[in-house]
């Protein structure tokens, strides 16, 4: 598979390790104020959609998205690569 956002080309799990490492800021984390929920976030590079989730209820110690942050980011990532799976196959990524 070939990386979204450079020319970074690797197996699926390669690819999942490079988005967390090289790529993280592309995930935005945050909590809604008036539910006090936090969630993160991040825009798909090809058609711009938004892929938004609610992290898990128990997760509500207020230093979470700071000490669990790499751990969203995978998540994050993984329904990124799930999501360009979905998209249909271009050129490049048959290599
Ligand atoms: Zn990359
Ligand atoms: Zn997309």
């Amino acid at each position: 598979m070939t990386c979204a956002y450079c020319s970074f080309l690797g197996p699926r799990r390669a690819l999942h390790a490079h988005l967390a490492s090289a790529h993280a800021n592309e995930v935005r984390t945050g909590h809604d104020e008036a539910s006090g929920k936090m969630f993160f976030a991040l825009a798909c590079p090809r058609c711009g959609q938004t892929i938004e989730k609610r992290v898990k209820p128990r997760w509500k110690d207020p230093g979470f998205l700071e000490e669990y942050s790499r751990e969203i980011r995978l998540v994050a990532f993984d329904l990124l690569l799930y999501h360009l799976e979905a998209h249909e196959p271009r050129p490049e990524d048959s290599g």
